[in-house]
């Protein structure tokens, strides 16, 4: 056991941005204006805004001081020079193609590899995965363990893919399988980490049926620190080696850069396949850019290197993990339900329950985010039926999601223990008086992607 138990934020505070402190009467008023949509709300009218990781990190001085030396030329950038040779140290893949966020790199990869008719599985499927993966006519399919699915479950791997379902999957559409996927940690199913033990039974499976595997790794740091946690073998094991090891069971990756990458925009893909780079690099000139910028500033990719190795550091990471795991022990001790155990990157509320006065087409993970903007100008994020309901297309009814949650999502290296302080004493404020928290109705709302544009009214 250490001597001291506090686990302090292994950084001080060079550059601030204010916050503008706002009364309950003024955040009323800007939610009216916003017609309850938290999207629409400005971010000067937010106290703290967790309402996704995506992006919304601080950089280091090292990251600032990189962006000064980015080479900013069309082609042979010095700056990619450095953000490959980082690359190919951390992740030992043999291309590196820089995109300008994850979503390209997705788009690209399943362009080039899938056609209409084939079959994507994968633990669970991100929504631009997913996206990406249907709109080459493909079908995207989650194989995620059934204790993935469970919220109070506390298996220490719950982003596992289930094995035995993906055999079955595959000897039935042995011609129609052209890679497999794993999300790590599994973002849609709570920021679940994926096991080593998985990822190599996966790769073991794929081998014989001469599937490639390819890793969503956005969140490949924080997956790596909670395998170093919780499988044995890897106690003593640096978080760098099992990161390399990680990626040598696959025959690439995709990345979004905004989350484990510690930059604001950037993202990559990686392959091993030369044949298949080849015409990746094609189509990046056609709809991204250069292999030497992929949509991207010189540097921005120079800032993406550094974030690259300072996310390995596991003082960072000690500090990132146990601030989501305190946020969610002390969530749970108010009385709220939440999925188990706390995830990497952010704390899903299981709004049904801890709200089960509320029907689901009343939207209980939108009310508690309208409650905790209302009651501390804390933004946040739901992931429910607002999100994912949809139309009966025969009757036109509305059906609800399978849950209803709540997303308090922690940007990295950018909040202070009181400020989750100060959440956890809103948190208290509004279970308190839980059982008055009125639901909502939608009043307009577009034809997809609702979460974002549509106009509610409380009821
Ligand atoms: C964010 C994310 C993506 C997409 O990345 P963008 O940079 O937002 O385009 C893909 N997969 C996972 C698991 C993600 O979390």
């Amino acid at each position: 056991m250490k001597k001291f138990q506090t686990v302090i934020e292994p950084f001080i505070i060079k550059s601030v941005d204010p916050i503008r402190m706002t009364s309950e009467k003024e955040r009323i008023v800007a939610l009216e204006k916003a017609k309850y949509n938290l999207f629409k709300i400005p971010a000067h009218m937010i106290l703290i805004d967790l309402l996704t990781d995506s992006g919304t990190g601080a950089m280091s001085s090292e990251q600032w001081a990189a962006i000064m030396r980015g080479d900013e030329s069309y082609a042979g950038s010095a700056s990619f020079d450095r953000l490959e040779k980082t690359v190919k140290e951390l992740f030992g893949f043999k291309h590196v193609i820089p995109a300008h966020q994850g979503r390209a790199a997705e788009r690209i990869l399943f362009s080039t590899i899938c056609k209409k008719g084939d079959i994507v599985p994968n633990n669970t499927h991100f929504d631009t995965t997913r996206a990406n993966v249907e709109s080459q006519g493909a079908t995207a399919i989650d194989l995620v363990i059934p204790e993935g699915l469970d919220p109070s479950n506390t298996h220490h791997f719950k982003g596992n893919m289930d094995i035995i379902k993906l055999e079955e999957l595959i000897k039935n559409n042995k011609d129609s399988i052209p890679v497999c996927l794993l999300t790590i940690t599994n973002n849609s199913g709570g920021g679940q980490p994926v096991s080593m033990e998985n990822i190599r039974a996966v790769r073991t499976l794929l081998d014989k049926y001469g599937i490639p595997l390819y890793l969503d790794a956005c969140r490949f740091a924080e997956n790596a620190y909670f395998i170093k946690l919780r499988e044995p073998q890897y106690k003593d094991v640096s978080v760098k080696d099992i990161v390399l090891e990680m990626m040598s069971l696959a025959e690439g990756c995709t990345i979004s850069a905004k989350k484990d990458g510690l930059v604001n925009i950037g993202g990559l893909l990686c392959t091993n396949n030369d044949s298949l780079a080849k015409k990746e690099k094609d189509l990046l000139i056609l709809t991204e850019g250069y292999p030497t910028y992929g949509g991207l500033a010189g540097r921005d990719l120079d800032a993406m290197a550094v974030g690259l190795t300072e996310v390995i550091d596991e003082d960072y990471l000690e500090y990132r993990i146990a601030q989501a795991k305190y946020l969610g022990e002390h969530l749970i001790s108010l009385g709220y339900n939440t999925i188990q155990p706390p995830g990497g990157h952010a704390i899903y509320i299981d709004a049904k329950s801890t709200l089960d006065h509320i029907p689901s087409l009343e939207f209980p993970g939108h009310a508690l985010a309208v409650e905790f903007y209302k009651t501390g100008g804390i933004r946040s994020c739901e992931i429910g039926s607002v999100m994912f309901g949809t139309n009966d297309t025969d009757t036109g009814k509305e059906i609800p999601a399978k849950m209803e949650l709540l997303r308090l999502a922690l940007p990295r290296r950018t909040h202070t223990q009181s400020h989750i302080d100060y959440v956890l004493e809103v948190a208290k404020d509004i279970i308190d008086r839980k059982n008055n928290i009125r639901g909502l109705k939608i009043i307009d709302q577009p034809k997809a992607l609702r979460h974002f544009s549509a106009s509610f009214e409380l009821l």
